[in-house]
């Protein structure tokens, strides 16, 4: 059924994810897109290496230490983080395009990234997505076979600190079945955008409705 509101409209929401690498957080996001056009990603900038499937401005804007020095100088970043010793930031300027076209923003960052969003707007839904153990996660970052054991066994260290953040988070989702998950991540999302601060013209259709015809 069509939304009362019609779509740009209202302005986007800021929809944060943010798990352990490994949770399942990148095919939920994936899934999320492919069938959702309402909703964009955020696409952030990293000094680290591209993996090997990873595409130059679909997954990251993949920069040099110097570019990223020049994007922090001006200023380009919503937030940025040092995160496995690589930095990654959020370029501002595409992310108020979309949210000012009405379109909702997907972040996939870490918590620190998280915690600066927060400080800056009001108006973020942060979901946290937990791994049903350890050892799974382990055994799906294994899985993956795209970075080496000295990678894996860093981000099995680093995963437990992630997850430490856990509460500073509005929902909280365990992975153990990426398709519940995944409808669990769409109930947030439609339940968001219907909350009445964010349905800016219904007070004018409430008005309309109860006018005397
Ligand atoms: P990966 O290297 O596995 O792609 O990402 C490592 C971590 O960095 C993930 O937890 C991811 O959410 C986080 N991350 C990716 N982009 C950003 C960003 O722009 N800002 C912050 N704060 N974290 C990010």
């Amino acid at each position: 059924m069509p939304s009362v509101v019609p779509a740009g409209a209202r302005r986007g929401l800021m929809f944060v994810l943010s798990s352990p690498s490994g949770a399942g957080k990148t095919t939920v996001s994936r899934a999320l897109l492919a069938d959702d056009p309402d909703i964009t990603m955020s696409v952030s900038a990293t000094t680290r290496a591209p993996r090997p499937n990873e595409v130059d401005g679909r997954d990251y804007f993949f920069v040099d230490n110097a570019r990223f020095d020049q994007m922090v100088a001006d200023n380009a970043f919503l937030e940025w983080a040092q995160v496995f010793g690589n930095r990654y930031g959020t370029p501002r300027t595409a992310v108020n395009a979309a949210l000012a076209a009405g379109r909702d923003v997907l972040f996939d960052i870490d918590w620190q990234g998280t915690q600066q969003l927060a400080q800056q707007s009001d108006d973020l839904v942060r979901v946290f997505i937990l791994p049903p153990s350890m050892a799974e996660l382990e055994r799906r970052l294994r899985g993956r076979a795209q970075d080496s054991d000295s990678i894996i066994a860093g981000r099995m260290d680093k995963a437990a600190a992630e997850i430490s953040h856990w509460a500073e988070y509005d929902y909280v989702l365990v992975n153990d079945d990426v398709e519940r998950c995944l409808s669990q991540v769409r109930s947030i999302l439609a339940a968001e955008r219907l909350k009445r601060h964010r349905q800016v013209g219904l007070a004018g259709f409430v008005k309309d409705l109860l006018a005397p015809k």
